[in-house]
């Protein structure tokens, strides 16, 4: 035993020096940038071809990552079915707020957006639909005056035009510049869905926090969560602060929130598409009624 041990040790060191003397010689590649993005929850590196084609979905760990609001219509409506509506109304700094308009211009530079929500009309598994989608490339996806006016308009226009309505959100609340004004788009668009007699589906995104939370995207007939997205009112810290108690474990989840009713189904976003066609259909309203 005591011979088969030296041995083996004595093959260990000269082993250890045959590769000690090899040399590596490693050519540096030149990986042009955007060729992989790492995931921001398992930080694992994803070819953004096969990201794009995952619907932006981490292979690994199933992480939902953000998608603009183009993206979000190209996934979800029919093919060339969406029609923008109210593409016309935009932020004005009311409030004379300093540095207010310079944001606003980096926001639409980064977005392609003049708002920080698309709406129109489209196309859903060939059922007419209003559509309204946040971008949290655009300030957050916060609301101000404009977004609070779209919403409303859309609202409205999808009563006019007995159309069920789905809104996707992604949104950190309200929007700070526009103070008092902004506040008050969480009345105003809540009244405006109280009027509505056609379905609403609410579809919570990461991430669905403060006001827009507070207000109408918790005011779906149908509340859906998109897998991994937080949801919530503030944030964790500040709850943390306040009640001086440790949070439960996954709290503002999407799990946590189906488990406490604020939400009604958890949906994948490869199924999202069919998971609307669906409840349209079973909801389907006669348009010439
Ligand atoms: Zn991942």
């Amino acid at each position: 035993m005591q011979k088969l041990l030296s041995e083996r040790k004595k093959r260990i060191s000269e082993f250890q020096k045959i590769a000690r003397k090899r040399e590596y010689k490693y050519e540096p590649t030149n990986i042009p940038n955007h060729v992989f993005v790492q995931c921001e929850n398992c930080l694992s590196a994803l070819y953004n071809k096969d990201l794009e084609q995952s619907h932006y979905v981490c292979p690994y760990c199933n992480h939902h990552f953000r998608i603009n609001a183009t993206t979000r219509i190209n996934l979800t409506v029919d093919e060339g079915s969406f029609v923008e509506l109210f593409g016309n109304v935009v932020a004005k700094n009311v409030l004379n707020i300093k540095d207010y308009d310079e944001k606003l211009k980096v926001a639409n530079n980064v977005s392609n957006l003049n708002e920080a929500i698309l709406t129109g009309r489209a196309k859903i598994g060939e059922i007419d639909v209003a559509i309204g989608v946040l971008d949290s490339n655009f300030m957050m996806g916060s609301m101000g005056s404009a977004v609070g006016e779209k919403i409303t308009l859309l609202i409205e226009y999808a009563e006019e035009n007995k159309l069920p309505l789905i809104i996707f959100v992604a949104s950190g609340g309200a929007r700070m510049q526009e103070g008092i004004f902004s506040l008050m788009q969480m009345a105003k668009t809540s009244g405006a869905l109280n009027h509505l007699n056609k379905l609403f589906i609410s579809v919570m995104t990461n991430p669905t926090t403060g006001g827009v939370a507070a207000s109408f995207a918790s005011l779906g007939d149908i509340n859906i969560a998109e897998k991994t997205s937080l949801i919530g009112f503030a944030g964790p810290r500040v709850i943390k602060q306040t009640i001086k108690q440790d949070l439960p474990a996954g709290f503002q989840t999407e799990n946590f929130q189906m488990e406490k009713g604020q939400i009604d189904l958890i949906v994948e976003r490869k199924n999202m598409k069919d998971v609307l066609t669906k409840l349209l259909k079973l909801h389907e309203v006669n348009q010439d009624e």
